[in-house]
């Protein structure tokens, strides 16, 4: 997974990297920043910290992950997963969701986060801000209790009916480098390469709802 800020440079989005997108030399002091620290994966929270202390003192949306899949073969997880999503939609946030069976890097990335917080693997997890919510059973309660929408607070709103005109709301793309087949052709080396800008189903973000 690649970081905010490169996501930014590279996808040309605009706002997900806090308020940076228009004074160019934050990406300079966010990238430096990010270099130094030769972490792949920065836990959103220490980003957000680290972009508020370095870029300005005016809050950005919290971000609202929600890793789920897609899969049916387990019918207690898929249910939950939609029934989680479910609760978003209610509040007309923007969610970022990381369906794990569709790239394995999500896969890992909730991995090391749930390891890290010393929680067993399970699906969905709901972060806010950088902040590990948890399952569904977490915000079912916190949804009961009137506390969600407090958490909620300050992230960023989507018109629930919104469909992306450019995955269908599959938030994946087939890869444009090697049309899905994961694999490049190398002219100067006259060779057959593993596509390096894919995941293992030859699928990339969306760039129109994902930069
Ligand atoms: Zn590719
Ligand atoms: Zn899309």
């Amino acid at each position: 997974m690649e970081d905010g800020c490169s996501k930014v440079l590279s996808g040309g989005g605009s706002g997900s990297c806090g308020g940076g997108a228009k004074k160019p030399f934050h990406f300079a002091r966010s990238l430096t920043y990010h270099h130094h620290q030769g972490h792949r994966v920065l836990p959103p929270a220490a980003k957000w910290r680290r972009h508020q202390l370095a870029d300005e003192p005016r809050a950005r949306p919290k971000d609202v992950v929600l890793y789920t899949t897609s899969l049916r073969g387990v019918r207690r997880t898929f249910a939950d997963c939609s029934s989680v999503r479910a609760i978003l939609r209610g509040f007309r946030v923007a969610v970022d969701e990381r369906d794990v069976s569709m790239d394995a890097a999500f896969r890992r990335e909730l991995r090391s986060l749930l390891d890290a917080r010393g929680r067993a693997f399970s699906l969905p997890q709901l972060l806010v801000g950088g902040r590990l919510v948890g399952g569904a059973d977490e915000v079912k309660q916190l949804h009961e209790s009137g506390q969600l929408r407090r958490l909620l607070d300050g992230a960023a709103g989507q018109d629930p009916a919104y469909v992306c005109d450019g995955c269908g709301g599959v938030r994946f793309v087939p890869c444009t480098a090697c049309g899905g087949g994961r694999k490049v052709f190398v002219e100067e080396e006259d060779r057959v390469q593993r596509c390096g800008d894919c995941n293992e189903n030859g699928l990339v973000r969306c760039p129109n709802c994902c930069s």
